[in-house]
């Protein structure tokens, strides 16, 4: 596809024309919009606020491909993302010169009975005396634990190098611009956002739907018919700064818990998970049960200091799997969104794209979703089987 003109014509006024714009500005939205920009297309990214102030920036950062709690269903996505993570990270590198740092490579996974690690997941089951060297104290709880050869990045990392990089790509980054609504124009999607000036409004040819767990109360005209089932499962952090000579440089991984260490003292103790709408709070309770229990796992954090403590909002989908790929609306005859009111054919809803629900792996899954929307865009044949993530697959159980 050749890059879209910059300006269209449309009577008496002209509008900017983007080839792709991609509705919110997250990870997920900001890794699509890079590798649309690489391909030489146009591309216009919102965010309602500051761009990766969301999940992306509150996330613990494991790039936990193996993680026996994940599902069998993103393993192929999974690897194929971790597989792309060095490019991700020298592209944006080489566009603004800032290193992403791996903060950990090895992970400790205590492995509860029935619980086993993915197909050709490449595991060390450890003795008592390589754990207590690798995470000296650690109390085991009569769980046998295995060394993964899995890394972490500190998502702050990432916050101002993404948009940065965005930028530097070329990429018309909007933050604080909610998009309010849309129409369908002439082939193209008119976008409506909310500018200083009041509402104004741009054409793209393609539009992705980036926009994490704010996807159900997307304002009218924006959601899709039958959006699909995406809400926020809030979890809360800690992290905790340890002084003195017992540090630890490996995650520390059990069900319901993991200290992330992030190299300079600091150790990040997730995570909570919880229903409880948009509410991003902190709560006293919940955190000092996550230090207690940090603590009994591995006791040298009793005598840490608490640095700092935040909350953020994972996108979860009704099946805990993400939403990848041609937005398969229920569209039946007459719609109303997400093309705005109208009349329109179910061909309309060509060129619109969705990318969220990626839950507790979106950091890890971000390059690899990427990839595939640039080939999906590209009417490419993606590396990877969409067949889990389709959006269809909830419209189709609802029938
Ligand atoms: C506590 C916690 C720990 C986690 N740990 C890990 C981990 O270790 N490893 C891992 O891989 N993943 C982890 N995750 C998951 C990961 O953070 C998410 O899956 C990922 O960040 C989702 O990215 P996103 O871009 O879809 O969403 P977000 O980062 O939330 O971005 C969505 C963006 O859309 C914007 N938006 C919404 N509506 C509009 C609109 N109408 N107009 C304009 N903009 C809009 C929002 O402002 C937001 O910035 C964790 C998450 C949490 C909360």
């Amino acid at each position: 596809m050749a890059a879209g003109n910059h300006t269209e014509s449309t009577g008496s006024s002209s509008t900017a024309l983007f080839d792709v714009a991609v509705i919110g500005a997250g990870l997920i939205g900001l890794a699509t919009a890079l590798e649309l920009a690489g391909a030489g297309l146009r591309v216009v990214a919102f965010d309602r606020q500051q761009a990766m102030h969301e999940a992306s920036w509150a996330a613990a950062g494991m790039l936990a491909a193996n993680d026996p709690g994940n599902p069998p269903a993103i393993l192929e996505l999974s690897r194929y993302s971790l597989a792309l993570y060095p490019e991700f990270l020298a592209r944006i590198h080489a566009l603004t010169g800032r290193e992403i740092p791996l903060r950990t490579r090895q992970t400790l996974e205590g492995m509860p009975a029935g619980h086993t690690l993915p197909p050709g997941t490449a595991a060390r089951p450890l003795t008592e005396p390589e754990l207590q060297q690798l995470a000296p104290g650690l109390v085991p709880g009569g769980l046998p634990f295995v060394s993964l050869d899995e890394q972490s990045l500190d998502p702050c990392d990432l916050t101002e190098a993404v948009p940065a990089a965005a930028r530097a790509a070329g990429i018309d980054l909007r933050e604080h611009t909610p998009v309010q609504r849309m129409a369908r124009e002439a082939g193209h999607y008119r976008i409506f956002f909310a500018s200083p000036e009041g509402e104004s409004s741009l054409l793209a040819r393609h539009v992705l739907l980036a926009t994490g767990a704010w996807t159900a109360p997307l304002p009218d005209g924006l959601a899709p018919a039958l959006p699909p089932p995406v809400s926020p499962r809030k979890g809360q952090l800690v992290a905790l700064e340890l002084e003195g000579p017992v540090q630890s440089e490996c995650v520390l991984r059990v069900p319901g818990l993991y200290i992330v260490p992030r190299g300079n003292g600091q150790y990040v103790v997730g995570a909570t998970l919880e229903d409880a709408g948009f509410d991003q709070s902190t709560s006293e309770a919940l955190l000092a049960d996550l230090e207690r229990r940090a603590a009994a796992l591995w006791p040298p954090l009793a005598h840490a200091r608490r640095a700092a403590a935040w909350a953020g909002l994972r996108p979860q989908s009704v099946d805990s799997l993400p939403v990848i790929g041609h937005f398969e609306g229920r569209f039946e005859g007459h719609f109303e969104s997400p093309l705005g009111a109208g009349h329109d054919s179910p061909e309309a809803a060509h060129n619109l794209w969705v990318a969220m629900g990626h839950f507790r792996n979106g950091i890890l899954q971000a390059p690899g979703t990427a990839r595939i929307l640039r080939d999906l865009i590209l009417g490419r044949t993606p590396a990877v089987s969409l067949e889990p993530f389709r959006s269809g697959r909830f419209a189709l159980a609802a029938v």
